[in-house]
């Protein structure tokens, strides 16, 4: 029965619902948005025979939140709910134009209590323990792919950024059977599209070969796995599921460093399938040199196959992906305002849709019109939360710090070696960083002009590519900035 303690109680809960996704989607800059973007516009609105309704601004953040984040909410719901709790979304979709009435459609959410069911794990809800990982009883056919129908080819905007990557995906799917590309390994920043890449490769082969046993799995859940079999003392049935695998797609890697059981158990899965011709599809945030705490053994199969990076998309690729994003949601919106987030928003894909879905939450649920003044509103608010603070005092401090030298020595005119180079790894950090221009910057770090700035810019690029142990160097100073 409704009472006023009982609806306390719901939007109560949810709150603390929020607190807890807030805790593990992190304080880095995409857990961060990611949690203002997707679950901070979210209000309940209703509570009834176990069901709590949550009212979303639009049809896709519904749809989103169903792809991205089921797993999420309902291990969160069931833990704060309880776990027979359903779930069922409120779509606000449009302001009526004459009434001023809200229409809202609604959907059932996948129950989470069965969603939650990463197959073919059993999940226990109720004790968060895993039951019988690996085991389909009885079941000799084909499992669950754990694929999301969304990431396909048809919607993977090809780019610079993915062209290799994105052929050898489609080769690999045409070849399941027999592809040079073993294990094709796709690397690249956080949000720049491996798993959309990845998983539209498994939708390709299970649409070319419906019976091929294809898995995509993370490497989180492929290591609780594994450690609950260690635990069980039942090794051999989990390597046994996964030598049925015909297509593995093991996402992130990278987080296997220094799990030496895991890695073991992985390596002899991948030596088992690869011998048999089976196609192995990998991602990690980096390339195979530079994966740490991973065995020799293991990096040498990676390099048995193709490693194709993702990269930053350009500003044709960043418009025509926001264009796509914008024809699914069947909206409309001014070119002057896709524009202007597809060339403020440059270094990631995620925060791309992310900006593009806060601008829309925006209009829709604080009504506001959908011009360039809310997107210039919402984009400078996101580069604020994002870059706090960061100056180019501070950058020379850190810089300076990291190549022992004095922050005065930047002003000095002599031509050695790690002065010249910290001047300009400072003046490429400041550039990334701050928003100042290139004169500015110039005069700022050692009194130089913007053409000098510019190019420290192309130089430290450069020896980037070229050069491993100063790529190094400025992967190291990131990090210092990025716990900033
Ligand atoms: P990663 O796994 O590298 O962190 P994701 O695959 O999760 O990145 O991509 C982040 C978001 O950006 C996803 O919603 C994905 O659909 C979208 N995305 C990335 N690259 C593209 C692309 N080339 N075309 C369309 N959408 C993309
Ligand atoms: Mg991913």
């Amino acid at each position: 029965m409704e009472t006023v303690e009982n609806t306390k109680n719901y939007k109560e809960k949810w709150a603390e619902c929020l607190t807890i996704i807030k805790d593990i989607l992190g304080v880095d800059q995409t857990g961060v948005q990611s949690f203002r973007t997707w679950f901070e516009p979210i209000k309940a609105v209703d509570w009834k025979d176990s069901t709590l309704t949550i009212q979303v601004p639009s049809e896709f953040y519904y749809e989103f939140l169903e792809e991205n984040y089921i797993e999420l909410l309902s291990r969160v719901l069931q833990k704060v709910f309880g776990p027979n709790i359903n779930l069922k979304y409120s779509v606000w979709v449009k302001t009526d134009q004459n009434t001023g009435k809200t229409i809202t459609t609604t959907h059932t959410g996948k129950n989470p209590a069965s969603k939650n069911v990463p197959q073919p794990t059993n999940y226990h809800p109720a004790s968060n323990v895993i039951k019988d990982p690996f085991i389909l009883p009885g079941v000799k056919g084909v499992i669950d792919s754990q694929l999301n129908p969304y990431y396909s080819f048809a919607n993977f905007i090809e780019g610079d950024c993915n062209k290799l990557a994105r052929s050898a995906g489609i080769a690999v799917a045409k070849n399941a059977v027999k592809s040079t590309y073993n294990p094709l390994l796709i690397y690249g920043k956080s949000g720049l599209g491996k798993t959309h890449l990845v998983q539209a490769i498994g939708m390709e082969i299970k649409d070319l070969f419906p019976k091929k046993n294809v898995l995509y799995v993370d490497a989180d859940t492929f290591e609780r796995q594994y450690a609950q079999a260690a635990l069980d003392n039942d090794r051999n049935n989990f390597l046994h599921f996964y030598q049925n695998i015909d297509v593995l797609i093991i996402e992130d890697v990278q987080l296997f460093a220094k799990k030496e059981g895991t890695q073991n158990a992985f390596f002899q899965i991948f030596n088992y399938l690869h011998q048999k011709g089976r196609q192995i599809i990998l991602t990690s945030d980096c390339p195979p040199v530079e994966m740490q705490g991973l065995s020799e053994r293991l990096l040498s199969r990676f390099k048995w196959g193709l490693s194709a990076e993702l990269t930053v998309p350009n500003f044709e690729t960043r418009l025509e992906i926001l264009k796509q994003k914008i024809q699914k949601e069947g909206i409309d919106i001014d070119e002057d305002v896709v524009e202007y987030i597809a060339n403020h928003i440059s270094s990631n894909v995620r925060e791309l849709e992310g900006v593009l879905i806060s601008i829309l939450a925006q209009a829709t649920i604080n009504k506001k019109q959908l011009n360039l003044e809310l997107a210039k509103d919402v984009v400078e608010k996101l580069v604020k939360s994002t870059q706090q603070d960061i100056s180019i005092d501070f950058i020379k401090k850190t810089v300076c710090d990291y190549f022992n030298i004095a922050p005065d020595q930047l002003k000095s005119k002599t031509r050695k070696r790690e002065i010249v180079q910290s001047r300009q790894v400072a003046m490429y950090f400041a550039k990334i960083y701050t928003k100042n221009s290139l004169a500015s910057i110039g005069s700022q770090i050692g009194g130089k002009d913007h053409a000098t700035v510019l190019h420290a810019c192309k130089t430290v690029n450069n020896l980037m590519e070229t050069d491993k142990r100063f790529k190094r160097y400025i992967a190291d100073l990131e990090k210092r900035f990025k716990l900033q």
